[in-house]
C-alpha cells in the first residue's frame, strides 16, 4: 500500500494532522515512538488544561483521549512504540523506515513535538544524587504528594501549573530567580488565590538529605534559607531534543528546530511539519497553536498530494 500521508508523531498535533488530512479522504498512519497523547500522556497526564477551547477545564490524558478517539473514528491508522528512523525519496514517493517495517507514502507531516524528553538541569550541588528520590522534572502523581512538603522552581506556566497541581494535595512553595513570573497572567492570579507559598527572587544553592530529600538551601536577598521539603520538582523549562532532523535532511533554525514556510512546509519537498518542533518569527507554544498549525500543515500536504502525486 502507498499512503497519501505519513504522519510521524500522535501528540495533539499530529493528532489533528491526522483528522485534516481524513476530511480530504487521504489514507493517513500516524506513527509514534511512544505512545498517543505525546507531551500530553508523557509529561503531564494528569495536567488541568485550562486554555483549550470548548472545555473549560480538562485533564491532558483525557484531553488525549477524546483526540485519539476522533481520530480513530476517521479511520485514521495509529501506530505506537514504532520509531521512524529514515525518510528517503524513493521514485517519487517517501520511504519511512521505522524500527519494525518500511511504508511508502506520497507525503509526510513531522509533529515529534519536543522529542524525547529531556529534563533542564538547574545544576546546583546534591542535584544528581536525589533524581528519583524525591527529585523529579515533572509532576508526580498526585497521589504520591499527599501530605508531603514541596518546593517547586521556576517561574513559567509550566512550574506554575505543577505548583497548583501539587498545593491541591501538599504543603506547597514555589521559588524563581527573578521577582516577576513568566507565567500567564491568568496563571499568575490563579496561584495567587490559590494560596501556593512563593519566594522571589531567589536561588537554589543545594539540595539536601541522607537517602532522599530532606531539605533544600536558598540564597535569598544575599541571605542563607534552609527550606524543609520532601519532593522537589525543578520546572525550568523543556528543551528540544530532536536527534533526527539533520539525518532526515531538514533545514534547522538556530533554535536546532524545524524551519517552515508559512503554509508549514519545510525544505524538503513534500514534506510538512507542525506544533512544538518547528520554529518561525512569532511562534506560540501553546497546544491550540500547534493544532492550527497541524490543520495548515495536513491541508498543504493533501493539496502537496493532489498536485504533485495524484
Ligand atoms: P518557560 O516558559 O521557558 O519558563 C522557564 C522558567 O524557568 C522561566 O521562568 C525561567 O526564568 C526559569 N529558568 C530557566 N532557566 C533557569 C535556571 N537555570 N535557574 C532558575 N530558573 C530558570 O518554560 P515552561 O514553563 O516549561 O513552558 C514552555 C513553553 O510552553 C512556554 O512557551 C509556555 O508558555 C508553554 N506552556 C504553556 C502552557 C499553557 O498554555 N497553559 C503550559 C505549560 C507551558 P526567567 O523567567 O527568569 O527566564
Amino acid at each position: 500500500m502507498i499512503y497519501d500521508v505519513i504522519v510521524i508523531g500522535a501528540g495533539p498535533a499530529g493528532l489533528t494532522a491526522g483528522i485534516y488530512t481524513r476530511t480530504k479522504l487521504m489514507s493517513t498512519l500516524i506513527i509514534d515512538a511512544g505512545s498517543v497523547g505525546g507531551q500530553l500522556t508523557s509529561i503531564y497526564p494528569e495536567k488541568d488544561i485550562r486554555n483549550f477551547p470548548c472545555f473549560k477545564n480538562i485533564q491532558a490524558k483525557d484531553l488525549s483521549n477524546k483526540l485519539r478517539t476522533q481520530v480513530e473514528s476517521m479511520n485514521c491508522e495509529i501506530h505506537e512504540k514504532e520509531a521512524v528512523e529514515e525518510i528517503s525519496d524513493n521514485d517519487g514517493k517517501f520511504l519511512i523506515k521505522t524500527n519494525i517495517k518500511e511504508y511508502l507514502t506520497k507525503s509526510v507531516i513531522i509533529a515529534i513535538g519536543i522529542g524525547i524528553f529531556k529534563p533542564k538541569e538547574i545544576g546546583c550541588e546534591g542535584e544528581i544524587n536525589f533524581k528519583d528520590k524525591g527529585l523529579s522534572y515533572v509532576m508526580p502523581p498526585r497521589d504520591e504528594l499527599v501530605g508531603k512538603k514541596v518546593v517547586v522552581f521556576g517561574g513559567g506556566n509550566s512550574a506554575i501549573e505543577i505548583a497548583m497541581m501539587a498545593n491541591s494535595v501538599a504543603d506547597t512553595v514555589i521559588v524563581h530567580r527573578r521577582s516577576a513570573f513568566r507565567a500567564d497572567e491568568s496563571n499568575v492570579t490563579d496561584l495567587i488565590k490559590s494560596g501556593v507559598k512563593t519566594i522571589m527572587p531567589a536561588e537554589l544553592k543545594s539540595i539536601n538529605g541522607t537517602d532522599f530529600v530532606e531539605s533544600v538551601t536558598l540564597k535569598v536577598d544575599e541571605k542563607t534559607v534552609e527550606l524543609p521539603a520532601n519532593t522537589v520538582i525543578i520546572s525550568i523549562g523543556t528543551p528540544s531534543n530532536l536527534k533526527n532532523l539533520k539525518k532526515w535532511g531538514l533545514e534547522t533554525t538556530e533554535n536546532g528546530l524545524i524551519e517552515v514556510k508559512h503554509d508549514m512546509s519545510t525544505s524538503r519537498h513534500g514534506i510538512f511539519a507542525c506544533g512544538d518542533a518547528i520554529d518561525y518569527p512569532g511562534k506560540c507554544r501553546r497546544i491550540v497553536a500547534g493544532c492550527g498549525e497541524a490543520c495548515t500543515a495536513a491541508l498543504s500536504a493533501c493539496e502537496f498530494v493532489r498536485k504533485h502525486r495524484p
